[in-house]
C-alpha cells in the first residue's frame, strides 16, 4: 500500500478519465492520494475532490507561479478552504526562480504570508522550490526562529524534530537536504529518481534516511521510466518506490511502509501498526527482545513512539523465547536473524541465547547489535557463553571520548566507555565478524572513531542519526 503524496489530479489532464485514474491508482495499491492546489480556484477544487473520494486528500495554496494574481481575498479565501475536512496542508507554495512567472518580490511576499497561515492554522507546508533555495531556507529558518511552536503539539513523541512539511521534488544537495531533515521537514521524489540524469535526486534519495521521504508522483507530469514523457498518474508510484528502494538497499514494502508512517505524521493520514517483537528490513529477521536499557541515548527514541522505517516496536510485554522461535520460523528464509530493536538484547541473555542456539541448530545465521554493556549487565564475561550461538557483532561506540561517550548515553562515561572497549576487544578474539558502529552526528570524529576500531581490531561503519 501507498501513498501518492502529490498528484495534481485536478488537472485538466485527467478530465477526461479521472474516475479511471482513480480507480487504476487503486488497483495499483495507491490508497491515498495528497492533491495540492495552484491557485485558490484550483484549491476548491481540490477540496471538492476530497470529499468525493475517499482516497483524496487537499492540499489548499497559491503556486508561486501564480503568486502575482493571487489577489486581495487569497488569505481569507484559504483560511476559509483549509477548514475543510481532509485539507491536509498548505500547499504548494514557495519560490520558482527559473520560470520567474511572478515578480520574485510578489512571490517571497505570497510563500510568507501563507507560510503565516500554516502557523495559523498549525497545519504542515508543501513546497515547491525551483533555483531559489537559498531564499526558500532563508524564509523557513526565519520564520521557525519566530515561532517555535508551530505544529510543536504534534502527538508523535520522537527524537526527530517535529514534521513541518515537505520539500516537494526535492531539487538541492545533500548538504541541504541534511539541513532540512534538522528543520523537520521531509523530502519527496517524483520519477526524477527514475531517469538516468536525475541531477543529485538519486543521490539525496538514497542517502537520507528512509523515515525522512514521501512518495510523490507529481502528476500529471515527470513520469518515471519507461513511461518517461507520457502523462504520468498516481498508479505509477510503485515504479517510484522501486528506484528509491534500490537506492536505499532496502525492498519495496520497506519503503511503503516507511513512507507511509513520514506522511502519518505530516498529514495523519492512515495509522501505524500494532506494536512487533520482530520485523524484517531487507532480507534480514530483527528481533526486538526487549525496549529496557541500561542506557538512554540522545539520539533514541526508545522512550518516545519507538517506531524504525514505519515498523511499531513500542511492545509492551517482552515475547518469551517460545514466541520469537513461533514467529521466526525457519531461520533460513533470512539472511541472518540480528537481536537488535530498541532496547539492550543482553538484558535477557538467557532467552537470547536459547533463540540463537534453536536458529543454529536449524542452520540459521545470527548478529548481536549491542551496546557493549553485557557484561556489567549480567556482571561476568559473557562472550565465551556466546560463541559458537552469535556470528556477528555490531557494537555501538557511540563517541571517542569518555565523557562524551557519557553525555550522549546519559550514563557514566569513563566505566561505561572503558566497559564496552574491553568487551569488544574480547569479541574481537572470539567472533570471526566484529564491527564497531558510530552515529553519523556531527559531534562525533569520524577518524578518530576509525583509528579505535583499527585499535581494538574491529570493522567499522557510521549508521544514520535521522
Ligand atoms: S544503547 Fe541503544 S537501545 Fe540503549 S538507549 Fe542507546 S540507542 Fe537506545
Ligand atoms: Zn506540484
Amino acid at each position: 500500500m501507498f501513498i501518492d503524496s502529490h498528484c495534481h489530479l485536478t488537472a485538466k489532464e485527467f478530465d477526461a478519465d479521472r474516475e479511471e485514474v482513480l480507480q487504476r491508482a487503486l488497483d495499483a495499491g495507491v490508497h491515498a492520494m495528497v492533491c495540492p492546489g495552484t491557485t485558490i480556484e484550483d484549491s476548491r477544487r481540490a477540496v471538492e475532490l476530497a470529499s468525493k473520494y475517499d482516497s483524496v486528500y487537499a492540499c489548499v495554496g497559491v503556486h508561486p507561479h501564480e503568486a502575482a494574481k493571487a489577489g486581495d481575498r487569497m488569505l481569507e479565501e484559504l483560511r476559509e478552504l483549509s477548514a475543510q475536512p481532509k485539507v491536509v496542508a498548505i500547499g504548494e507554495i514557495g519560490l520558482d526562480f527559473h520560470y520567474d512567472f511572478s515578480p520574485r518580490d510578489v512571490q517571497e511576499r505570497v510563500f510568507r504570508e501563507q507560510l503565516d497561515l500554516a502557523r495559523e492554522r498549525n497545519l504542515p507546508v508543501v513546497i515547491h522550490t525551483r533555483e531559489s533555495m537559498d531564499r526558500t531556507l532563508a524564509i523557513v529558518e526565519q520564520v521557525l526562529e519566530n515561532d517555535g511552536s508551530w505544529r510543536d503539539d504534534q502527538t508523535f513523541v520522537s527524537r526527530y524534530p517535529h514534521p513541518k512539511g515537505v520539500f516537494h521534488c526535492y531539487p538541492g544537495d545533500l548538504t541541504t537536504a541534511w539541513r532540512l531533515l534538522g528543520l523537520g521537514f521531509s523530502l519527496s521524489f517524483p520519477g526524477i529518481v527514475t531517469f538516468k540524469n536525475s541531477g543529485s535526486a538519486k543521490e539525496v534519495a538514497g542517502a537520507i534516511p528512509i523515515e525522512h521521504i514521501l512518495l510523490e508522483t507529481d502528476s500529471p507530469y515527470l513520469a518515471p521510466v519507461p513511461l518517461r514523457g507520457k502523462r504520468n498518474e498516481p498508479a505509477n508510484i510503485p515504479l517510484i518506490a522501486g528506484a528509491i528502494a534500490s537506492l536505499q538497499g532496502l525492498s519495496a514494502s520497506d519503503v511503503a511502509r516507511a513512507t507511509n508512517y513520514a506522511a502519518l505524521k505530516l498529514f495523519g493520514i492512515g495509522t501505524v501498526g500494532a506494536p512487533q517483537f520482530t520485523y524484517t528490513l531487507r532480507d534480514a529477521l530483527y528481533v526486538n527482545l526487549t525496549i529496557r536499557c541500561n542506557a538512554d541515548c540522545i539520539f533514541c527514541d526508545r522512550g518516545g513512539d519507538a517506531i524504525i522505517k514505519g515498523i511499531n516496536l513500542k511492545i509492551e510485554k517482552e515475547p518469551t523465547a517460545e514466541e520469537v522461535m513461533a514467529e521466526i520460523g525457519d531461520p533460513t528464509r533470512y539472511k541472518e536473524i540480528v537481536f537488535c530493536g530498541y532496547g539492550e538484547p543482553t538484558i535477557r541473555l538467557e532467552d537470547m541465547k536459547t533463540v540463537a542456539r534453536w536458529v543454529k541448530q536449524r542452520g540459521g545465521r545470527t548478529r548481536l547489535n549491542t551496546n557493549g554493556h553485557g557484561n556489567v549487565i549480567n556482571k561476568r564475561n559473557i562472550l565465551p557463553e556466546l560463541v559458537g550461538l552469535i556470528d556477528a557483532m555490531s557494537i555501538s561506540l557511540n563517541a571517542t571520548d569518555p565523557e562524551e561517550y557519557g553525555r550522549l548515553m546519559r550514563l557514566n562515561g569513563p566505566t561505561f566507555f572503558n566497559a564496552m572497549l574491553d568487551f569488544a576487544r574480547e569479541a574481537v578474539k572470539l567472533f570471526p565478524r566484529v564491527v564497531l558502529t558510530i552515529v553519523d552526528i556531527p559531534e562525533i570524529e569520524k577518524p578518530q572513531a576509525m583509528a579505535i576500531a583499527r585499535e581494538v581490531g574491529a570493522e567499522f561503519s557510521v549508521r544514520l542519526y535521522f
